[in-house]
């Protein structure tokens, strides 16, 4: 059974900040979006995000329930591209998808049918239409992990990605990925505000970092996320001093997966390291506001 995740304690936390990066149950987290909502407000956050994988269907519930709570609630995506290696481009404020971004959801149920057929043809009780009803839309490697995990052929999430669905493992089936020129262009034609997700994620020197940068600054984009689960002190002043100088919004956020991701906590990270403030979604709403 799927649960979210339940360290609803804060211990010694100013109120103001906030996490601009989080996963519901409309992709590949365990909490469903009220409920992301609701442990936010717990927490003590100003305002959070929704930045599902590849679809804004969780946005809907996210809202309302922050409506409910007085919480902000930011309705995002984030997009895996490609450019050389894989890079994850975040979107902020995006309304209606348009088609090039609506269809990476399509693409996955293409490809989950493979992954699950390989599974079933092993024996596994594994039915792709099971998995529709019960985990919706955006379908990925995680809810198969979930599901192996259920099976008993795997201790976690991450367990089951190194023994059957990480790249050259037995149930590994890529899927198209968009390259970065249509993702941050399409996030703009979806009135939405492109950020670079997680820049040390790409193990880029500091040339090639500039060159990610002004390659999506050329097709429209806007900030780039400076705080991150994980990132220490100086990396995060690094990228700050980084977004300034190249007139970005700066962003961040923890990339919350619930039991998904056990490791990391809504608003905090993983060792208490983060702490986003407020400040920063000011300038992101303005940036947006401009746009309009
Ligand atoms: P997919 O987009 O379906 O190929 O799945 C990729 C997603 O799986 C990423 O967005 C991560 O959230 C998640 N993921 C990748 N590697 C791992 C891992 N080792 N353990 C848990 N989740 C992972
Ligand atoms: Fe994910
Ligand atoms: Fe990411
Ligand atoms: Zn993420």
């Amino acid at each position: 059974m799927m649960r979210c995740a339940q360290s609803w304690k804060r211990p010694g936390r100013a109120m103001g900040d906030i996490d601009l990066h989080v996963h519901t149950t409309a992709s590949d987290g365990t909490c469903t979006p009220a409920e992301a909502v609701r442990k936010a407000a717990a927490l003590g956050l100003r305002a959070l995000a929704i930045t599902d994988h590849d679809t804004v269907s969780g946005h809907q519930e996210a809202i309302a329930a922050g409506k409910a709570l007085g919480m902000e609630v930011v309705p995002g995506i984030e997009v895996s591209t490609r450019y050389g290696t894989a890079v994850h481009i975040l979107g902020y404020y995006v309304e209606a998808l348009v088609p090039v971004l609506q269809e990476l959801v399509h693409d996955r149920d293409t490809r989950n049918e493979k992954i699950a057929a390989l599974m079933a043809a092993d024996g596994l009780p594994v039915r792709y239409e099971e998995m529709q009803a019960r985990f919706g839309t955006a379908i990925g490697r995680p809810h198969f992990g979930r599901v192996l995990m259920e099976l008993g052929l795997a201790e976690s999430v991450s367990d089951a990605f190194r023994r059957y669905l990480g790249r050259d493992q037995r149930y590994f089936v890529p899927r198209r990925i968009l390259d970065i020129d249509s993702s941050v262009e399409g996030i703009v034609q979806s009135g939405g505000i492109p950020v670079l997700a997680h820049p040390f994620q790409y193990k880029k020197n500091d040339t090639e970092l500039r060159e990610l940068i002004e390659h999506c600054m050329a097709h429209g984009l806007r900030g780039m996320e400076c705080r991150y689960s994980g990132y220490d002190a100086g990396q995060t002043a690094y990228l700050e001093a980084l977004a300034e100088e190249y007139g970005l919004v700066k962003t961040g956020g923890s990339d919350f997966h619930g039991d998904n991701k056990p490791q990391i906590s809504l608003g905090t990270g993983i060792a208490g390291e983060l702490d986003v403030p407020y400040a920063w979604l000011e300038r992101l709403r303005d940036k947006h506001e401009r746009m309009k």
